[in-house]
C-alpha cells in the first residue's frame, strides 16, 4: 500500500523536492551554497510578507520558539501566554524553564481567545512580550492574530509573538503590515519539507529588545545568525541540503502565489468540515477554524484512536488523534502544505470507510458528495 501521511507535520515532500535533497552534500562555506542561501533569504521575506532578514536555524519549531524568549527578553521581564492547546502550553513551559515570570490567558480547547481579554491583561501590567499562536495545531483553531497585533501596537515595549508554524504558508499573516514582531515557523509544516529547520523573523522593535537581552543564548543565539545571514550564511552548519529543497519550494511557491496558496488552503479546509458535517460529525472549533488543520469529534461511543487506527491499518494512512483530554473524542486532518483537493477527496473517503466499519450510521458518500460540490 501506498504511504498517505495527513497529519498536521510533517506533511508530504513533493518528489522535485526529494530529489533536489538528495543530491551530493554540498558543503555551506562555498559560492554555491552562499547562492542557495541568498536565494533563500528573498523567499523567506516573501513567504513570512516582510522586509526583515529571516533566521533559518537548524532545528524542528521548537527552536525558533526558545530562541524567541532566550534571544527577546531579560531575567526580569514579565510575559503574557495565550494558552489554548499543547503549542500555547509550550510556550508558557519554556517561558518556565528559563525562570521568567508569566501569566498566562487560558482559552477553553477548541476556542479562540478573546482580544478583550488581551487588551485589559495589558492594561493591568507591564508585560514585556505576548506570545500566541496563529494556528493552534493541537485543537484547529485560528487565534485572531490582527486583532491582537493591533491591541499590542499601543505599547511601545511590548512585543508580540506569533507561532505562524501552522499558518505561515497557509493563510495571510503579514508581518510587517499588522505588526507581528517576532514571527516563527517551521519546515516540516507548510514549507513541504522533513521536519529539521526553524524560522524566525524578527521586527525592528523585536532587534532592539534583542539588544538588551540578559539572558544565556548560545546556540539559538538571533544577533549571530543574523550577521551571518547578511553574509548568506549561518552561524553554525546549516542543515544544507533541507536549505537546497527550500529553495525549490519557495520557487514552486512563489509560481503559484501568495493569493493562489491561502485560496487552496482554504478551500480544502472548506471541503473537510462541509464533509464531516454532511455525515453529521461536529467540528471542534467550528467558531474560529484553522485553515491548516481540521479538528473533528468522533461519532458517540466511537474512540477516535479506532478510526486513527483502522485508516492506518486498512489504507496505511496517517492522520491524527487529539492531545491530552481531548484523545479519543476528536481526530485531526492536516491540510497544510504539499495537498491539493484530490487528496482530502482521498483521504475522506478512507474516512468514510473506516466510520462505516466501527459501525456509525450515515449515509455513505455524502461526505464525499459535498467535497465534490465544493471543489469543483
Ligand atoms: C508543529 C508545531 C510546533 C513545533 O513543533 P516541533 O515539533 O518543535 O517542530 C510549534 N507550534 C505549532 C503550532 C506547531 O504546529
Amino acid at each position: 500500500m501506498k504511504y498517505r501521511l495527513y497529519a498536521p507535520g510533517p506533511t508530504p515532500v513533493p518528489e522535485d523536492v526529494l530529489t533536489e535533497m538528495a543530491k551530493p552534500i554540498l558543503h555551506h562555506r562555498t559560492p554555491a551554497a552562499e547562492k542557495i542561501i541568498e536565494e533563500v533569504r528573498e523567499g523567506l521575506k516573501w513567504i513570512f510578507q516582510t522586509k526583515e532578514e529571516v533566521l533559518i536555524l537548524a532545528a524542528s519549531g521548537t527552536g525558533a520558539m526558545e530562541g524567541s524568549v532566550t534571544n527577546l527578553l531579560s531575567k526580569k521581564d514579565h510575559a503574557l501566554v495565550i494558552d489554548g492547546g499543547k503549542f500555547g502550553e509550550r510556550w508558557w513551559k519554556i517561558l518556565k524553564a528559563h525562570g521568567i515570570e508569566h501569566d498566562v490567558i487560558k482559552v477553553e480547547w477548541g476556542k479562540a481567545v478573546n482580544a478583550d481579554l488581551v487588551a485589559q491583561k495589558l492594561q493591568s501590567q507591564d508585560y514585556r512580550a505576548v506570545y500566541m499562536q496563529a494556528s493552534e495545531t493541537s485543537t484547529g483553531v485560528a487565534h485572531p492574530v490582527k486583532q491582537i497585533a493591533d491591541i499590542v501596537k499601543g505599547y511601545p515595549n511590548t512585543a508580540l509573538v506569533v507561532d505562524g508554524i501552522t499558518a505561515v504558508g497557509v493563510v495571510n499573516l503579514p508581518m510587517d503590515s499588522w505588526g507581528i514582531d517576532i514571527l516563527v515557523s517551521g519546515s516540516q509544516k507548510a514549507f513541504q519539507l522533513p521536519p529539521g529547520l526553524a524560522f524566525a523573523a524578527l521586527s525592528q522593535k523585536a532587534w532592539g529588545m534583542v539588544e538588551k537581552s540578559d539572558l544565556p543564548k548560545f546556540y539559538f543565539n538571533f544577533k549571530s545568525e543574523k550577521k551571518n545571514i547578511l553574509l548568506n550564511t549561518t552561524a553554525y552548519t546549516p542543515a544544507i541540503s533541507l536549505v537546497a529543497g527550500l529553495r525549490l519550494v519557495l520557487q514552486n511557491l512563489k509560481k503559484e502565489g501568495l493569493e493562489n496558496i491561502f485560496k487552496r488552503h482554504e478551500k480544502m479546509a472548506q471541503a473537510v468540515r462541509s464533509a464531516a458535517v454532511a455525515i453529521g460529525l461536529k467540528l471542534y472549533a467550528p467558531e474560529s477554524p484553522s485553515a491548516a488543520v481540521t479538528a473533528i469529534y468522533g461519532p458517540s461511543g466511537i474512540d477516535t484512536g479506532q478510526i486513527v487506527k483502522t485508516l492506518r491499518i486498512d489504507f496505511n494512512m496517517t492522520i491524527a488523534n487529539g492531545q491530552d483530554d481531548a484523545k479519543g473524542k476528536i481526530f485531526r486532518i492536516g491540510h497544510l502544505g504539499y495537498y491539493d483537493a484530490m487528496d482530502m477527496i482521498t483521504v475522506w473517503s478512507a474516512i468514510e470507510m473506516a466510520l462505516t466499519k466501527l459501525g456509525y450510521k450515515f449515509e455513505k458518500g455524502k461526505g464525499v458528495a459535498k467535497m465534490m460540490e465544493i471543489l469543483m
